[in-house]
């Protein structure tokens, strides 16, 4: 039985250490520098109601997860009413925005087209983004999705799908359609996805993100305050060095973002190519989540979302306001005191390093006011480094291909946002086909070999996003 390390207690690290020990491996250790476990899974408890600061959602497609939720006995609570306020200022139900003048019709027709677009590029990218690839062109659908998801949806004249990959590529901080690579934009947006918008199958988990991976934690190795101080690759494994331990294992996982990781750990010239670790490949952006009481806003809806702001990719520069959502009201404890709940919203921002705290707080006071509101308190302020992407360049020179190639040398192992999407969706999907890799290397079989992703590809081509 080999003994794992896997550095980071977020999504990325817990999902990968749960589905190892359902399958049996026992000598799994995850390391955590913080003494919070769930890294951008945040649930903020403030006056006896849960707050989302970071993770919120779940949706059809998140089925592994789910199953997770339901031993951890969380409920969860549908989040139907989402209201956009469109560039001629109307609000607008975001359904009826999505799919316009044309109806359900039309509508319909364009999510067939699309599901059937997503899957050939999924067979791809389950198979580890080969140039050549059973039943797809690899080499034409790496060029494709190297360029923007909005020129992509565009050439495939899918202006409904694009309306709402608004909300659910830009809104949600992933960037301006006319940036974010189609890779991304096609691993997010699963057929699944799209269903549970128009199904009204997006909902929020309560009591919430945090006590799930505080569930999934509980039955396993994880230890928290353990900064990384150096790693040291010996002939067979690693030496992990933190403030209080020395530990032993024979494979080591990454989460988290790979450029903080060099100054702790050995990288060799070809894993920071293969993982863009400080190539510029790479970038990320920042996400910022203000929990604000605030007068005189909506109540009727669970979000409101901001159309000009997101369509006008300097507005994005600007760090102007993306969405709001009402948040704390559907608690156990919240519905409880409901006479009593103040208005209480998370506000979505994307962020810039180089903004202060307070110059982002002035963009969004600025942007309350024109909605005809005032914020009375900031209650918190959270800045998250998110959504790592590679650039158009580094797709149309091969970079996710090469990246998987890598997955497994020299017994390392990568995964978190990083290695799939900013998601958890996609970061628990990712790991379970990373398992499947591992379990090869433990058992002395090449891990990134034709074999290993046709074997790969094979089980997992077939799904629409667990639809
Ligand atoms: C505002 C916001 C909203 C979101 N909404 C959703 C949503 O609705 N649905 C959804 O599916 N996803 C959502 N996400 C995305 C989701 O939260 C992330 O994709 C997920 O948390 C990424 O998991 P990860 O493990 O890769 O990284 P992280 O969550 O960042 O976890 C990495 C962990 O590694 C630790 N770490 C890093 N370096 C070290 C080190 N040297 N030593 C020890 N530990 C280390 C960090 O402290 C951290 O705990 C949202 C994210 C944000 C910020």
């Amino acid at each position: 039985m080999p003994r794992l390390g896997i550095i980071g207690a977020g999504p990325g690290g817990l999902s990968l250490a749960r589905l190892l020990t359902e399958r049996g491996h026992a000598d799994v250790t995850v390391l955590e520098r913080a003494t919070r476990i769930g890294g951008k899974s945040f649930t903020l408890h403030h006056q006896g109601l849960g707050h989302e600061m970071g993770t919120c959602y779940t949706a059809a497609g998140y089925t592994i997860t789910q199953k997770w939720m339901k031993e951890a006995g969380i409920t969860d609570h549908n989040l139907p009413h989402h209201y956009i306020r469109t560039t001629d200022g109307k609000l607008v139900d975001f359904a009826d925005f999505v799919l316009g003048r044309g109806g359900m019709l039309p509508g319909g027709v364009q999510m067939a087209k699309y599901a059937a677009l997503w899957r050939k590029f999924h067979a791809w990218d389950v198979a580890g983004c080969p140039d050549e690839a059973e039943g797809t062109n690899g080499r034409a659908m790496r060029l494709e999705v190297a360029e923007p998801f909005g020129k992509w949806l565009k050439a495939h004249n899918l202006d409904v799908v694009a309306r709402f990959a608004m909300r659910s590529m830009t809104i949600m901080g992933y960037g301006p359609m006319d940036q974010v690579p189609a890779l991304y934009g096609l691993r997010w947006n699963m057929p699944s996805l799209l269903y549970s918008a128009v199904a009204h199958k997006v909902v929020e988990p309560v009591p919430g993100w945090q006590h799930l991976w505080e569930f999934l934690a509980g039955t396993m190795d994880v230890r928290l305050g353990k900064k990384i101080e150096k790693v040291e690759r010996l002939e067979n494994g690693f030496r992990v060095h933190t403030g209080s331990d020395v530990l032993r294992f024979d494979h080591l996982v990454l989460t988290g973002a790979l450029d903080e990781a060099t100054s702790w750990f050995p990288f060799t010239a070809e894993e920071r190519a293969a993982y863009a670790v400080d190539t510029g490949a790479l970038a990320w952006r920042e996400y910022v989540t203000t929990l604000v009481h605030a007068e005189g806003w909506f109540k009727d809806a669970d979000t409101r979302s901001f159309e000009a702001n997101a369509l006008d990719s300097s507005a994005v520069a600007r760090s102007r306001l993306l969405v709001a959502r009402r948040t704390g009201d559907k608690t156990p404890v919240a519905l409880a005191r409901s006479a009593s709940r103040p208005d209480v919203y998370v506000c979505y921002q994307p962020g810039n390093p180089k903004r202060t705290d307070a110059q982002l707080l002035e963009i969004l006071k600025g942007d309350l006011e024109g909605e005809g509101a005032k914020i009375k308190e900031v209650l918190t302020q959270c800045r998250w480094k998110y959504a790592p992407q590679l650039s158009t360049a580094a797709i149309t020179a091969g970079a996710s291909h090469r990246f998987e190639r890598q997955q497994g040398a020299g017994k390392l192992w990568i995964t978190g946002a990083s290695a799939s999407h900013e998601a958890v969706d996609n970061i628990v999907d990712y790991n379970e086909r990373l398992v499947e890799r591992m379990e090869l290397a433990f058992a002395g079989k090449a891990p990134s070999d034709e074999a290993a992703f046709a074997m790969v590809a094979k089980k997992f081509r077939g799904d629409l996003g667990e639809f």
